[in-house]
């Protein structure tokens, strides 16, 4: 479960996150969406641990980790860009945290190969980045972000930079993961559809702060306010 109450950040004088509560269940998919610049990628980066926050506390489970550095907290992450290493094969980038965490080379390759083959990409092993399309792309970085067993699987547009008929085939793809594996994930996206689609839950942002959280189908039926109403009916 992760648990995140009064959360607050602000870049120098300007405040983007106040007083945000959300708890996430243990084997649950959340949405995080709304327009750009509501907030989505600094909550995410705060439950990652790549931002500090100014307020508030998290906790994953029963841990308080408001404190603990990224390396520390059990999450993975995709970013929009994969930011995959372009020098390293597949392989290699699947296997880089644990090559961190000073693993044999042996336990590695045998992990690679086993989170490679649940992603579907065992035979691209020996490829760099730059000879794989952008769902091959997106693979090798959902493989490098599972491959520790995180605890939290944090998505930030991941399929933003796909084509229409691959983002459709990577939004079943995902979920699919997410349920094999049982991990706890937040998907960050402006795209309500995707939301629906994929998540059990969402959570709708407005400036800073959540409007609703709520399954899907209650979103849809019970808009909370005119603005929910709005987001859901206009596609941008
Ligand atoms: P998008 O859909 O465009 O990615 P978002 O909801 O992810 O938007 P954030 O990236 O969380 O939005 O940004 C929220 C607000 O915080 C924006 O106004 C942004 O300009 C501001 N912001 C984000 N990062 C920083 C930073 N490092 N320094 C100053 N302001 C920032
Ligand atoms: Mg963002």
């Amino acid at each position: 479960r992760i648990h995140l109450q009064n959360f607050k950040k602000t870049f120098g004088d300007t405040t983007v996150i106040e007083d945000m509560n959300l708890t996430v269940e243990d084997g649950e998919m959340i949405a995080l969406l709304g327009p750009s610049g509501c907030g989505k990628s600094t909550t995410l980066f705060a439950i990652s641990g790549i931002h500090k926050i100014n307020g508030g506390t998290l906790h994953f489970g029963d841990k308080d980790v408001t404190n603990l550095p990224a390396q520390e907290r059990s999450v993975g992450v995709v970013f929009q860009n994969y930011a995959l290493y372009p020098h390293m094969s597949v392989a290699q980038n699947i296997g880089f945290p644990l090559k961190v965490q000073k693993l044999k080379t042996a336990e590695i390759n045998a992990r690679v190969g086993e989170i490679a083959e649940l992603v579907q990409i065992g035979n691209l092993l020996d490829r760099k980045p730059m000879q794989l399309s952008g769902g091959q792309q997106q693979r090798v970085a959902l493989a490098r972000a599972l491959i520790r067993k995180p605890d939290v699987l944090l998505l930030d547009e991941p399929l933003a930079n796909l084509d229409a008929k691959l983002r459709l085939e990577m939004r079943s793809e995902i979920r699919r993961l997410q349920r094999e594996t049982g991990i706890t994930a937040i998907l960050v996206t402006h795209d309500q559809i995707e939301a629906m689609s994929m998540c059990d839950r969402i959570a709708l942002m407005k400036d800073g702060r959540i409007e609703q959280i709520s399954t899907p189908t209650q979103m849809y039926e019970s808009p909370a306010s005119h603005y929910v109403a709005s987001f859901l009916g206009n596609p941008p």
